[in-house]
């Protein structure tokens, strides 16, 4: 495929830490802020104040970005509306394409649609020259939701194309439910945190166990 390319210095950011530091655990983390509590999805960015937050406090979008962004959502909160929304159904697209690759499935045309219109938002990725060579930069040309929502987006296709997916998880925890990237030497981690979920599940097997001791098919009769 031809593609396009000037070899220039864009007009990029050039702050550290903010240019290439989206990781697929970032993503995951974006995934699991649609959490689970006693069995019911818990959402835990409600509002466009939320996700803003939440973008800024990962270097996603800068904190003028987000301000301004805020102003905005003051001055038309039907925009808002539609902001927040649009950051659910791009993070529900994102679910869905990571459940694939666990469950070794085709995801649904619906969800590549809209992981591929996030990915082509806003963000324009570009060459640059560096002091050492070239490198490949985000330019951030407008709205900072779409610039955060394509910048995960685009950290899972990367991980997809050029990393290992077969290291995507779902947590093996019946009340959790949470995606991550096992790092592990063996790769074999099954929960999400050892010592949140896997030590409940070591419980649960453990009182499971005694239950069943406790309790054998017939039961001793009283001695009195
Ligand atoms: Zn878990």
């Amino acid at each position: 495929m031809w593609l396009p390319m000037t070899l220039s210095i864009a007009t990029h950011d050039a702050r550290p830490g903010h240019a290439h530091d989206v990781s697929v655990d970032t993503t995951f983390d974006f995934l699991n802020t649609l959490d689970t509590e006693d069995g019911f999805p818990h959402e835990t960015l409600p509002t466009l104040d939320d996700a803003l937050s939440w973008f800024a406090d990962r270097g996603l979008i800068h904190v003028e970005g987000a301000d301004r962004a805020r102003r905005e959502a003051a001055e038309w909160p039907d925009a808002a509306g539609r902001d927040i929304e649009r950051v659910h159904t791009v993070r529900d697209a994102l679910r869905e394409v990571a459940d694939a690759v666990v469950e070794h499935r085709v995801p649904r045309g619906s969800a590549l649609s809209e992981v591929n219109r996030a990915l082509h938002a806003r963000q324009v990725i570009e060459l640059v020259a560096g002091s050492d060579g070239v490198h490949v930069d985000h330019r951030h040309v407008g709205d900072p939701v779409d610039d955060a929502l394509a910048r995960l987006s685009d950290a899972l296709v990367r991980e997809l194309t050029a990393g290992e997916p077969e290291r995507i998880r779902v947590c093996a925890s019946d009340t959790c439910n949470w995606v991550f990237y096992d790092a592990s030497r063996t790769s074999r981690r099954r929960w999400c945190d050892m010592a949140t979920c896997g030590n409940r599940a070591k419980q649960a097997r453990h009182r499971a166990r005694k239950a069943e001791a406790a309790d054998p098919a017939e039961p001793a009769a009283p001695t009195a």
